[in-house]
């Protein structure tokens, strides 16, 4: 099964959960973004599911809504901070993508030019 409610020993599920501390910038039934403890551009914000889904690998049909609503969620996000000029939304799905953390999650960056490329 692709969702269950909480992993325990999952650094984002303690986090949603209140058991680790975070700088929380939106919350509603089915996900909550915060500031990324490591922020790579002026603005950088990871918006999770509130259940643990690993990673995009294991996204289903069953999955569909949650994942509309999670961007909609960005787009709020979006213009709550002011990122007007634009905005990048990067989810790193595995080890050749170098995902560090397995529970689904959603970068939100920027607050500066970016350029073109999207592989560094
Ligand atoms: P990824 O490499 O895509 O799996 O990204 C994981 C992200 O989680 C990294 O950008 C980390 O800086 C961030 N991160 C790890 N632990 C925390 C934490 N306790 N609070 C906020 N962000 C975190
Ligand atoms: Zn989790």
């Amino acid at each position: 099964m692709a969702e269950t409610e909480k992993k325990a020993d999952c650094i984002f599920c303690r986090i949603v959960a209140g058991e680790i501390p975070s700088t929380k910038v939106f919350e509603d039934e089915v996900s909550y973004a915060f500031r990324d403890i490591n922020p790579q551009a002026p603005t950088h914000i990871l918006i999770v599911p509130k259940t643990h889904i690993e990673s995009c690998a294991v996204l289903g049909e069953e999955n569909e809504a949650l994942v509309g609503k999670i961007f909609s969620n960005i787009a709020k996000i979006a213009k709550e901070e002011k990122l007007s000029g634009g905005f990048r939304v990067i989810s790193n799905s595995g080890d050749d993508a170098g995902q560090t953390v397995h529970h689904l999650h959603f970068h939100i960056l920027g607050g500066k030019e970016m350029g073109e490329g999207l592989v560094p």
